[in-house]
């Protein structure tokens, strides 16, 4: 199934719940986190609906190629002037919340809240 609707992420994505979205193409939204740890901290999610890494397949080589590549043009468009850190949580043992495979781009001044 190419999204699920009781996902968070996927209802974000469908604009069925509110964002602060900061880019959208035929692949990715990118919106602000809700609870940011960093000054600049958006969440890079592709449309298709990936649990994350650990489900992720040869399939998706392209999309993932993709999606790294936007993070820079994204920091820098967003404020993240410096450099930033992408993070990935995959599965309880990474801390996943969200079952739905997404960057964590965090950027800004230091102090962060927390990293
Ligand atoms: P993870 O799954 O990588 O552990 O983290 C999920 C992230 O999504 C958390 O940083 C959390 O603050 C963020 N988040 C959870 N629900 C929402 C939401 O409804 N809207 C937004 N913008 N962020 C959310
Ligand atoms: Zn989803």
């Amino acid at each position: 199934m190419s999204h699920d609707p009781t996902c968070i992420f996927c209802r974000i994505v469908r604009g069925e719940l509110p964002s602060r979205r900061v880019h959208e193409d035929e692949d990715f939204v990118a919106f602000h986190d809700i609870h940011p740890a960093a000054p600049v901290h958006l969440l890079l999610v592709p449309r298709l609906h990936v649990e994350s890494l650990i489900t992720a397949g040869p399939e998706h080589s392209a999309l993932l190629g993709k999606m790294l590549l936007l993070a820079p043009r994204l920091a820098r468009e967003n404020g993240a002037d410096d450099g930033f850190r992408l993070v990935v949580n995959n599965g309880p043992g990474g801390g996943q919340e969200v079952y739905h495979l997404h960057l964590h781009l965090m950027g800004g001044p230091r102090p962060w809240k927390r990293t």
